[in-house]
């Protein structure tokens, strides 16, 4: 016999969400998170993503549906459901004139942490915040404050952490010692839960991933067996014009203009050759110039499965154009 499945970290059955004015932002979305995962989150922008981790967070109410956090029922047990889940929201949002101690302490009291549990100086020593512990908040640089966010959702011990797109607009240097910490903690049990439009990041973080799309989930696998779909080549073509939309020639391929002097056709090396796809270009008398081909990644997989219901909708966001603040 084998033993039964342990409850997942987070369980979500059929979940709706229709906000008023009639939009429907999620279309019944069954999902379980399996604790100790370290479970990525995709989707294009409005797919969905901010409602479902809102809802989880009790800031957003639901239609319909059904969610369970670490076991507890977020309608039965709503008190124990926020005490097993801390959430870093993407907006960066404090009293300005609370020092990062004080926001600490604040919410720890919000939690009804005891005094004696609190770890107040050991979590802005893990976030690198000691030494401003006792300054305005409002005089932390955008870096600072998005980690002095993690250390609020910290506070009171949750068992799953969730960053709602935690790396937008920070840069490079800080995005990776985020990291580091965020792998520090569940190599120590946490479940971590992220939201990301940065694919590579999901791909080198996440064990498991899922991606919605238009209020659905459209994928839900480990990453390995995300990846082993990923049995599409990318040939790009520089051809001898100016082009403004893939020839017809190409119909039957999935092919995209770059821009209007290279053509990318993805296809499957299980059924196809680059040559084919030259070959039908050569017989409508086009051009080529210069020939690369690709291997694809999990964008391109992201890019099959949400593509054809929202055209436009690319994976790869440019930086927050608001920077590190
Ligand atoms: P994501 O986080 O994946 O970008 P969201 O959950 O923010 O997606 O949004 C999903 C859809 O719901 C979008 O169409 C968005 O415009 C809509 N939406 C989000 N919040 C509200 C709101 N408060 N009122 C009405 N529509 C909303």
């Amino acid at each position: 016999m084998t033993s039964p499945a342990p409850t997942p970290a987070i369980r979500i059955r059929d979940l709706v969400k229709t906000y008023a004015g009639g939009k429907q932002a999620l279309r019944g979305v069954s999902l379980d998170i399996p604790q100790g995962s370290m479970f990525g989150l995709l989707g294009p922008n409005g797919a969905g993503k901010s409602t479902m981790i809102n809802i989880m967070a009790g800031l957003v109410n639901k239609t319909a549906g059904g969610v369970e956090i670490w076991g507890f029922d977020i309608d039965r047990d709503p008190r124990n459901a926020k005490a097993s889940i801390g959430i870093v929201p993407q907006e960066l949002m404090f009293d300005a004139f609370f020092t990062p101690y004080e926001v600490l302490e604040l919410q720890a009291g919000l939690y009804g942490v005891p005094r004696s549990r609190r770890r107040t100086m050991e979590i802005l020593e893990a976030m690198k915040l000691a030494d401003k512990a006792h300054v305005y908040s409002r005089t932390l640089s955008g870096g600072m404050k998005r980690r002095l966010l993690i250390a609020k959702a910290l506070i009171h011990n949750p068992p799953i952490l969730v960053l709602d797109e935690p790396t937008a607009g920070v840069d490079i240097e800080l995005r990776q010692q985020l990291w580091a910490y965020v792998r520090q903690l569940h190599a120590a049990g946490t479940t971590v839960v992220l939201t990301t439009h940065y694919l590579e990041e999901a791909q080198e973080l996440c064990d498991r991933i899922a991606i919605i799309n238009h209020g659905q989930v459209v994928a839900n696998e480990t990453k390995a067996s995300l990846m082993a779909q990923a049995h599409d080549k990318v040939v790009v073509v520089r051809l001898d014009r100016e082009i403004s939309s893939p020839p017809a020639c190409l119909a039957g391929f999935d092919a995209r203009l770059r821009d209007p002097w290279h053509l990318a056709v993805t296809y499957d090396t299980r059924r196809m050759s680059a040559g084919r796809v030259l070959g039908a270009l050569a017989e409508a008398g086009i051009g080529i110039e210069e020939v690369t081909t690709e291997e694809a990644d999990l964008e391109d997989v992201f890019l099959r499965l949400t593509q054809h219901q929202a055209p436009g909708a690319l994976a790869a966001a440019p930086e927050s154009p608001h920077g590190n603040q």
